[in-house]
């Protein structure tokens, strides 16, 4: 199940909150390299599986295991620090400037500061980025700008797998198809693995080669966006396709 070719595997995984099954018995497997989006309606589990993937919660029962290793309190801290993970906005803090918020595990590795200055210019250019934003306050900038700065943080230390939990979720529509054909230039560009969330079927159609479908906790179907579009096996995913999923002019 689990080598070289295989970067995320969760093998009969659950997780409820009270009575509430946020993620029903699950098998889900990751290809070292691929891009795949998780694409549902609020509720339907997303998050939860990538917070079981990022090891910030614990499955019920089942197995998750990342980048080769179980996901374990022994391992967590070590394999955190090879996931990339960006949440809605980028998650910065507010009482940090965007350059420290983007230095945090470099601080928290004690890096030297010409490596960490170094890397931080490097990433500046890649999210095309100037300088003088770094040393505004995350209330001093614009969404987008906030969500380069997390994505900027999310690769410091170059992690083979990034996850991106609605990352343009809190954009305005013209902002967010301009950063979406920009974001998928970064993240070929780069070779990641990468695990995304999106309510958004034209999202997960720019950002994505391959799509699960999930509703109520569980996944529904999981395919190419021409696959799903062709062949939906419930109406649900032919009314979540339908709008806009396949790509459009619009969208070019
Ligand atoms: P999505 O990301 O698809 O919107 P989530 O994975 O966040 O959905 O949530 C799935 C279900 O689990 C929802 O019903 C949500 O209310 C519930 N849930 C998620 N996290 C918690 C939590 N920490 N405590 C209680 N219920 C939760
Ligand atoms: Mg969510």
């Amino acid at each position: 199940m689990q080598d070289d070719t295989t970067v995320i595997s969760l093998a009969g995984v659950r997780k409820r909150y009270g009575g509430v099954v946020a993620l029903a018995e699950t098998d889900f497997t990751l290809a070292t390299g691929a891009r795949l989006a998780l694409l549902g309606g609020s509720g339907s589990g997303k998050s939860t599986l990538l917070h079981l993937v990022m090891g910030l919660i614990a499955p019920d029962i089942g197995t998750v295991r990342v980048l080769g290793e179980e996901m374990t309190p022994a391992s967590m801290r070590s394999l955190r620090h090879r996931i990339g993970y960006v949440i809605q906005e980028g998650g910065l803090f507010p009482h940090l400037t965007a350059r420290r918020n983007v230095a945090i595990m470099s601080e928290h590795l004690g890096w030297e500061r010409d490596r960490e200055k170094k890397r931080i210019e490097e990433l500046r250019e890649l999210v095309g980025l100037t300088r003088d934003t770094l040393d505004r306050y995350p209330s001093e900038l614009s969404g987008g700008q906030r969500q380069r700065v997390g994505l900027m943080r999310a690769l410091l230390l170059d992690p083979p797998l990034l996850l991106l939990d609605e990352p343009l979720g809190a954009l305005d529509a013209v902002v967010r198809r301009r950063l979406q054909k920009e974001l998928r230039g970064i993240i070929v560009s780069l070779g990641k693995s990468v695990l995304l969330v999106t309510h958004d079927a034209a999202e997960a159609a720019a950002l994505a080669d391959e799509i699960v479908v999930m509703a109520e906790g569980k996944i529904v179907q999981r395919g190419t966006i021409a696959e799903l579009t062709r062949s939906p096996k419930t109406p649900f995913v032919a009314e979540l396709l339908g709008d806009g999923g396949a790509p459009t002019t619009e969208q070019a």
